[in-house]
């Protein structure tokens, strides 16, 4: 038998947390919870989990807080936010910080399972990717998610070598902004705010390995088309 997969639950309303580990548990997850921030992140860094759900405004240390702090031990974590506003402010601040999905609330349980299993997909299938990339004569070490560029270092997150990768891998044409959503998040749909996703994942990718992030040189925009890395000559 397969090894349970294990989802913590930080979540302070008590309605929303015991629902949520019904239907986890129902769908054959191992799920642990905690009520507070301070309770989560111990949990989140003790516990080896595979996914954690986080809510964002928690008593103690909000979810911002316990994401970043899980991001500066663990980068691979995979964390979904629950966000109680679909305010794009506040899906922005998540994703900056590392979360690998949201989940707006009211959340349906249909829609969590499936960004679940996207975000447990993609974790798992995360290794197929060539070890080493260079794009723009910087190193990526995708790995360690790591880059070397004249001599600096730049930390990527495991999203953002995603990326790369998928783009480095098809650098003969232009990726759309749905197939990096269907290819790299695990997406069969593409909402408004899904599409903006990827642009900012771009947008963080572009400060990161662009001498100029306004006039792109590496990561193109092919208008009407989406993104193509130009190859190493
Ligand atoms: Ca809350």
């Amino acid at each position: 038998m397969n090894k349970q997969i294990r989802i913590l639950v930080v979540e302070d309303e008590e309605a929303i947390r015991t629902g949520l580990i019904d239907v986890l548990v129902f769908h054959g997850y191992d799920v642990d919870s905690a009520a507070t921030g301070p309770d989560g992140l111990e949990k989140a860094l003790t516990g080896k989990f595979d996914l954690i759900l986080l809510d964002i405004m928690l008593p103690g240390m909000d979810g911002y807080e316990i994401c970043d702090r899980i991001r500066t031990e663990d980068r691979n974590q995979p964390i979904i936010m629950l966000t109680a506003k679909t305010s794009d402010e506040e899906i922005i601040q998540g994703l900056k910080l590392g979360a690998d999905d949201y989940v707006p609330k009211p959340f349906s349980i249909q829609q969590l399972v499936l960004r679940i299993g996207a975000v447990l997909r993609r974790s798992q299938v995360g290794q197929e990717m060539a070890r080493t990339l260079t794009v723009g004569g910087i190193e990526i070490d995708t790995e360690n998610f790591r880059g070397v560029r004249d001599g600096d270092e730049i930390a990527f997150t495991k999203r953002e070598i995603e990326v790369l990768s998928y783009l480095a891998r098809n650098s003969d044409r232009p990726v759309s902004r749905e197939e990096l959503l269907l290819k790299v998040w695990g997406y069969a749909r593409n909402l408004d705010i899904e599409t903006r996703t990827v642009d900012i994942h771009i947008a963080k990718l572009r400060r990161k390995i662009e001498a100029d992030n306004k006039a792109p040189e590496l990561l193109i925009t092919v208008r009407g088309a989406g993104y193509r890395l130009v190859a190493e000559g």
